[in-house]
């Protein structure tokens, strides 16, 4: 093997005669014509002076080119460096400061904005449009077919994903060859993907799950894919029986499942309807179960770890869980220093050929985190049952500790959720000058309905004791979450900071 990744997802895109992606257009890409995109864009960067190593930063909209440009900036042996495409030219600063790409390569729209920030890091700029149109696409056009990637080992870097941050400044996670080509070869495998699959990508593709658990997995397996700018309800019940298999975030489900139109006979041919990013409520799970008679299999992984437990594909998905370990992935769940005993509450810790080279430029954050030995402590809290299912209950630092006491925000807000009138909730601590930190319910109401308060305290004082009841409510509409669905905790902390302090 030359080159690792690109070997083994886009190289055998060339001699395949079949239909790659199917747009919301109805525009079709076969194989062959995006595997002459990827070359022609290699050669493309080529001629932009990108060099083995190199980062080439993209932020712009996802399109069958945006994909391309991931094979392309492999193939030359070159670190693929997506971002949200949400963030603003204030904070892009930040990560071409951080990064150092040799190329940043923006939406048309954005580029007068972000051109002085690139020249003041040294980076050169090209535009790609969300129909692929635009400088990079241009110098990509006048380029030839024929490509020879560039030699690259296992362990060199393939990619740079920056985590989302709740808390601090984000960090860029380096990914090797090696990690993404585990991570996606197993996935293939326990999920059973093959090429008769048509898997309905409606994920962003500047993160994890939709850049590479969702199109490597496809990729490999010489798949087909559903290729679809973002989630539009609409847009995916229409596409739906069309498709053999989905990877979604748990909005995805509750949103189809706000639908009357999700039935049965809409999704009977369905062979896998996959969950991860967040949690999937043990509500949603079996709702959908009861509307569809699919069982979603969840999965649990991060940005720097890849997927790392998922529940089986043959075999018991039990809702609430996230499942079992991957296959060669290792998983311990750690407190005060030693493995906690099934049921007990500690941080997961994974090990394995999936596990990140650590944080970009940051040997002391990689060194908190990424143990000698190998073992990452991802800040996730889990338990495990007795058949070895494991369930996350949140984030470490999202624990609170009222009076000295611990409570895990998990264990009030499954509770509230099953209280009526409440579609969904996120318990948080917030600063008190008593207890330190006092819990605090932030409910999402139900669509025409209002929560009752005071059946919702009397609920609570019946089954949780005393120090973990919310020493105060606040009703809205929804809870902020990020595009990966994901409840923004550390805004709703800001929010209501002040709530408790004299
Ligand atoms: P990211 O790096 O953006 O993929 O975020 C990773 C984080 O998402 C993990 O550390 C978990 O906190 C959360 N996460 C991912 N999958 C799940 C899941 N199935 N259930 C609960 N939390 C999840």
């Amino acid at each position: 093997m030359t080159n690792p990744l690109y070997d083994m997802l886009f190289a055998p895109l060339g001699h395949a005669d079949r239909p790659l992606l199917h747009l919301a257009d109805g525009r079709q890409i076969g194989a062959a014509d995006f595997a002459a995109l990827v070359s022609r864009l290699g050669n493309g960067l080529r001629a932009a002076g990108v060099l083995p190593g190199d980062r080439v930063a993209v932020q712009v909209a996802k399109s069958p080119e945006a994909l391309a440009l991931y094979g392309a900036t492999v193939g030359v042996g070159a670190v693929f460096l997506p971002l949200n495409t949400a963030y603003t030219a204030a904070e892009v600063d930040y990560f071409v400061g951080n990064a150092k790409p040799r190329l940043f390569v923006c939406d048309p729209k954005a580029a007068a904005a972000l051109t002085p920030i690139c020249a003041a890091h040294g980076a050169d700029i090209l535009c790609l449009a969300a129909d692929g149109s635009g400088s990079l696409a241009d110098l990509a056009e006048g380029q030839e077919a024929a490509f020879e990637p560039t030699a690259r080992r296992g362990q060199d870097l393939a990619a740079i994903l920056y985590t989302s941050g709740t808390t601090g400044r984000s960090k860029g996670a380096m990914l090797s060859h090696d990690n993404l080509m585990s991570n996606a070869q197993v996935l293939a495998r326990l999920w059973q993907f093959t090429d008769r699959d048509v898997l309905l990508h409606a994920l962003p593709i500047y993160h994890t799950h939709g850049l590479f658990v969702a199109s490597n997995v496809s990729l490999l397996t010489g798949g087909q894919m559903i290729f679809l700018p973002g989630f539009d309800a609409d847009q995916v019940l229409s596409l739906l029986p069309r498709a053999t298999a989905m990877m979604g975030v748990p909005t995805f489900y509750t949103r189809l499942l706000d639908d009357p139109r999700l039935t049965r006979d809409l999704t009977g041919h369905m062979r896998l309807f996959i969950s991860g990013s967040a949690p999937l409520l043990s509500e949603t799970h079996l709702a959908f179960e009861a509307r569809t008679g699919q069982r979603i299999l969840e999965r649990y992984g991060m940005t720097e770890t890849n997927m790392t437990l998922s529940n089986p594909y043959d075999g018991p998905r039990k809702a609430g869980t996230v499942g079992l370990p991957l296959p060669g992935v290792e998983v311990r769940i750690m407190a005060q220093g030693a493995e906690v005993t099934d049921g007990d509450i500690g941080v997961i810790e994974v090990r394995g050929p999936n596990v990140f080279q650590g944080y970009w430029q940051m040997p002391d954050k990689t060194a908190e985190d990424l143990r000698p030995d190998g073992w990452f402590i991802t800040g996730d809290l889990a338990c495990r049952d007795a058949d070895g299912y494991v369930t996350i209950v949140g984030r470490a630092k999202d624990l609170i500790i009222t009076g000295g006491f611990n409570v895990y925000p998990k264990e009030v807000e499954d509770l509230l959720d099953i209280q009526p009138g409440v579609l969904e909730s996120a318990v948080i601590g917030l600063p008190h000058p008593d207890f330190g930190e006092a819990v605090f319910a932030v409910l999402a109401r139900q669509k025409d309905a209002e929560p009752d308060l005071d059946a919702l305290r009397l609920a609570v004082t019946q089954s949780l004791a005393k120090f973990k009841h919310p020493k105060g409510y606040a009703v809205l509409d929804s809870l902020p979450r990020n595009a990966m669905g994901k409840v923004q905790k550390a805004e709703l902390r800001k929010t209501f900071a002040d709530r408790f302090r004299a």
